[in-house]
């Protein structure tokens, strides 16, 4: 359950950084570092306390990633890292061109 939350936490990181300006970026890195600190002092359980804090972790490097430009989102699905670049300059991820190859004819 608190995976699939971190997972869901995770994707709307992404959605939202990819749409999102300087300015916003740093606003939720912001709000993760506060996450974080809440995290460290509410939760007890270690194991528990430990895999949120990777998770909040993960999007904060998403989040610089991004910040840095060093990320691009799938222009298709929104979802993905785009890690390939089409004719057109656009750049899509791995899935999305797998499925437009299958696509064509
Ligand atoms: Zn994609």
């Amino acid at each position: 359950m608190e995976k699939r939350i971190a997972d869901l936490e995770e994707r709307v990181a992404k959605l939202e950084a990819a749409a999102g300006t300087a300015a916003f970026l740093k606003e939720q890195l912001q709000l993760l570092e506060v996450r974080k600190r809440r995290v460290e002092m509410r939760i007890t359980d270690p194991e528990a306390r430990q895999r949120i804090l990777v998770a909040l972790e993960k999007q904060v490097q998403i989040l610089q990633q991004l910040k840095a430009g060093q990320l691009r989102m799938c222009v298709a699905c929104e979802e993905k890292e785009a890690t390939l670049e089409l004719d057109d300059g656009k750049f899509i991820c791995e899935t999305c061109a797998q499925i437009q190859g299958e696509l064509a004819p």
